[in-house]
């Protein structure tokens, strides 16, 4: 028996007609014999619509109401999901995430499963059950119900999945796969049939939104083999593999690219022990997450660190500096929201010198500045003016050769 756990997402279970849609799909994949745990989201706009809800009530929603609140979402499209596959002659159960005991921290809003109860899962699909499960959701040792994050049903699915040993995990979405670049930016961006866990968290984590990082995490850490497939029309999809020898010849995957940045500089921070500790002690009390740092060489005792944020945390992490700034007796702060950062990634990086100098050279090809440069093992991050994002992820596309058919998996 082949065991499959599916997740669809907002779109895929958008209104009657497409939970319809879903349920032949299940109810196909059933009929062929395969054993089948199906995680859903809510309807897309409804998680929105319930945290407008609260805020009507309250400026500030306690973090426990809120969960028990948006998490009602994930419940009606849950059992809408089982009735339909009722209606088909399947024998499915719906479940909340404490039902099937999706045991999570107690951190409201983006909780962390630590543990699931598989049992009760695993006996329904003994008894022929197709089992529902109603993502993004859990339960904390005392019983509250939490939520995982906004997109939290993939790491539903995936934890599921590991769970379960399943066979595969399949994410259900509005795209077909994950592209070597932003369709909707690169016309001629085309679907990977299989990208390696690293690549794919890189790609996450940089804005590429087709999973929930946190999920691709998971799937790495206990080897779920994933697929994203598209929910409208038949496809292969794109496997996350582990295998890296499969991929030897591709030497870069995609070019990602977060337009929500910005960046903020301190001049002439005397450059000594303990400046950077300081700095981003208060920068992270605040709770602002901090993406590329670079300190310059320094100069007379003095050096300027330049470093990037979120644009939403853009003013709270000015103000925090200016003061800091002072504290440290250091020069100006001067702060620019308008910038992006693309990213060239791909394993074959490891393996292959002169991808920097491509990169470099087709930005500067197209006039493009580069403000930073970060790099890892597998990526290469730079930051430009915002009016260059779409420019400058082409003119990286076409560089490395990214369009085109799909190379035979
Ligand atoms: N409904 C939740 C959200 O909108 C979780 C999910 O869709 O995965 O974020
Ligand atoms: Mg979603």
């Amino acid at each position: 028996m082949t065991l499959i756990v599916q997740k669809y997402g907002g779109t895929s279970v958008a209104n009657i007609e497409r939970i319809n849609a879903v349920a032949d799909r299940v109810s196909r994949m059933r009929s062929a014999g395969n054993d089948m745990v199906v995680v859903v989201s809510a309807m897309s706009g409804e998680t929105d619509r319930l945290l407008r809800l609260a805020t009507e009530v309250h400026p500030n929603p306690p973090p426990r109401e809120l969960d028990v609140l948006i998490a009602t979402g994930e419940q009606e499209t849950a059992a809408l999901l089982s009735m339909a596959l009722q209606q088909r002659g399947h024998d499915a159960r719906s479940y909340m995430g404490h039902q099937v005991h999706i045991l999570t921290d107690n951190v409201h809003g983006k909780a962390r499963i630590r543990m699931i109860d598989d049992a009760r899962v695993r006996k329904d699909l003994g008894r022929g059950r197709v089992v529902v499960v109603a993502g993004f959701q859990g339960v904390d040792e005392e019983g509250n119900i939490t939520t995982l994050g906004r997109g939290g049903s993939d790491t539903t699915a995936v934890a599921m999945a590991a769970a379960l040993k399943a066979d595969e995990c399949q994410i259900y979405t509005d795209v077909d796969g994950v592209y070597t670049a932003d369709p909707r930016i690169v016309p001629d961006a085309r679907r990977l049939d299989r990208i390696t866990v690293e690549e794919m968290l890189e790609l996450a984590s940089l804005g590429a939104k087709v999973l929930q990082t946190r999920s691709v995490q998971f799937a790495g850490r206990y080897k779920v083999p994933l697929r994203v497939l598209s929910s409208f029309d038949e496809g292969p999809g794109t496997l996350i593999t582990f295998e890296e020898h499969a991929m030897e010849d591709i030497l870069i995957s995609g070019i990602a690219y977060a337009r929500d940045e910005a960046k903020l500089t301190v001049t002439d921070v005397p450059d000594r022990p303990g400046v950077a500790w300081t700095l981003f002690a208060e920068i992270g009390a605040a709770n602002i997450d901090v993406d590329m740092i670079v300190q310059n060489v320094g100069a007379d005792g003095l050096t300027d660190m330049t470093f990037t944020v979120h644009r939403a945390d853009y003013d709270k992490a000015l103000k925090i500096l200016k003061k800091v700034a002072q504290a440290l007796s250091a020069g100006d702060v001067i702060g620019d929201d308008k910038i992006v950062k693309i990213s060239v990634v791909g394993v074959g990086m490891r393996s292959h010198a002169g991808i920097a100098a491509t990169a470099f050279r087709a930005l500067s090809d197209e006039g493009i500045n580069i403000q930073m440069i970060s790099t890892s093992e597998i990526k290469i991050s730079v930051v430009v003016e915002e009016k260059y994002l779409e420019l400058g992820v082409r003119a990286l596309h076409s560089a490395f050769g990214l369009a085109g058919p799909p190379a035979a998996g």
